[in-house]
């Protein structure tokens, strides 16, 4: 067992990491208070080779494998959650069509994506379901040779501006997820419109939408898999996408350490600094241990999906354990800022906006507990 980082991969985490600290940083407080998407930095991932890197190489892509994904994105959920998910949403929308579509539809689709700054979006969420999402009310109809989707679909990252949304349907209400289909709907599709959700906690720099389909016609070439497949290639994308989740979650942990021990060694209280009570060093040591900890299981489960070795019990603990590790760090390091932790002059009481979604979003943390048991009493 080796743990140690290729030359690539540290060139990799390097790239991020600067790219954190120069272009995200500096922006990510000023976007998240108003509630909008830095477009420029969507940019300039793009350029820098950080955006999309999953796409193969037969579409033009990096293809770039899980572990690596995740090395970026530690880097740069420590500069921004909200920023990062833009880019870690799109990987989410180019799943699918890297779990279920052939070669000519992943260069059709992903090819154009490779060639300007580009977003795609995963739309499986509706506003009356979500951890049930074979329950979808979204109607995909078949007219000769075109879909007709015909629905709504709630919460979507990226949502509207993405160049390609998959979009979950079913085929027939009273079939389950048996009777579900995968669509890709591009942009500019007759029918398609969003609203974006407004006032959120955290992740405002992150757009959020709800996506109306009226009546949307895509080819059934747009068609990811078999009929019936749908929910299938959504849960086997979210086994995936969910260890990205993980890896962020560790970033904003570290975050969360880097800016407790800067400040209590600068606080003082009782005529020396905070940083020499054990109660600080301890939420300090409690950190460093959930990091390490969290670092290991998303490596893990990173590893597993690289080596082609079934990883959904890996990716759920992962996902799970590091969100909520990454919500204790940011909660205590809002502690140790005292007074000033509540106020948004430091970055923490952020952190703690931004983490809450990580417990909810790619299947809630009670929905992973479900896969975990049910592996285990299966
Ligand atoms: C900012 C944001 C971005 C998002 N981005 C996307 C996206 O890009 N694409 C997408 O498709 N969706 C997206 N989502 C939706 C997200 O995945 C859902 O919100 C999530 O799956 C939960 O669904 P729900 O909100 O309908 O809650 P519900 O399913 O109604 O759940 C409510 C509560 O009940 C619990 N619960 C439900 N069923 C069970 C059960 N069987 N056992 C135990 N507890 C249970 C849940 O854990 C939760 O605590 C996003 C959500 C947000 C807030």
């Amino acid at each position: 067992m080796d743990f140690t980082l290729s030359d690539e991969q540290r060139q990799l985490q390097q790239l991020a990491r600067d790219f954190a600290r120069k272009e995200i940083i500096p922006i990510a407080s000023e976007y998240d208070q108003r509630e909008e998407l830095p477009w420029q930095v969507v940019e300039k991932a793009f350029e820098v080779g950080l955006l999309n890197a999953a796409i193969p190489e037969h579409a033009g892509g990096l293809g770039l494998g899980m572990f690596d994904e995740c090395l970026i994105g530690e880097e740069l959920a420590y500069g921004c959650m909200g920023i990062y998910t833009i880019l870690m949403a799109s990987e989410l929308g180019i799943t699918p069509i890297l779990v279920g579509g052939t070669e000519e539809q992943q260069q059709r689709f992903l090819g154009p994506m490779t060639e300007k700054a580009s977003l795609a979006a995963f739309a499986l969420s509706e506003p009356n379901n979500g951890s049930d999402a074979a329950a979808m009310h979204t109607t995909a109809v078949l007219d000769g040779d075109e879909w007709v989707i015909n629905g709504t679909k709630m919460w979507i990252s990226n949502g509207g501006m993405a160049e390609v949304t998959v979009v979950f349907a079913t085929t027939d209400r009273q079939g389950g997820h048996k009777a579900s289909v995968a669509l890709v709907v591009p942009r500019d599709a007759l029918g398609f419109s969003y609203n974006k959700i407004k006032h959120k906690m955290g992740q405002r720099a992150s757009l959020t939408s709800e996506l109306v389909f009226e009546n949307v016609r895509v080819p059934r070439g747009n068609q990811l898999g078999g009929l019936g497949d749908g929910f299938k290639i959504a849960m086997k994308t979210l086994d995936k996408t969910r260890i990205p989740v993980a890896a962020g979650s560790v970033g904003i942990a570290r975050r969360a350490l880097d800016e407790s021990v800067k400040y209590a060694k600068a606080r003082e209280a009782f005529g020396k600094p905070i940083s020499t009570f054990q109660a600080i060093q301890f939420k300090i040591a409690e950190m460093a241990m959930g990091i390490e900890t969290g670092r290991l299981m998303y490596q893990k489960a990173a590893w597993l999906v690289d080596q082609g070795q079934t990883h959904g019990f890996e990716s759920a603990i992962a996902k799970a354990y590091c969100s909520e590790m990454a919500f204790d760090a940011a909660n205590e390091a809002i502690q140790v800022h005292g007074g000033y932790g509540y106020v948004g002059e430091y970055p923490v009481e952020k952190l703690l906006r931004d983490v809450k979604l990580n417990q909810i979003y790619e299947g809630t943390n009670e929905i992973l507990r479900v896969v975990i048991s049910r592996q285990l009493l299966k």
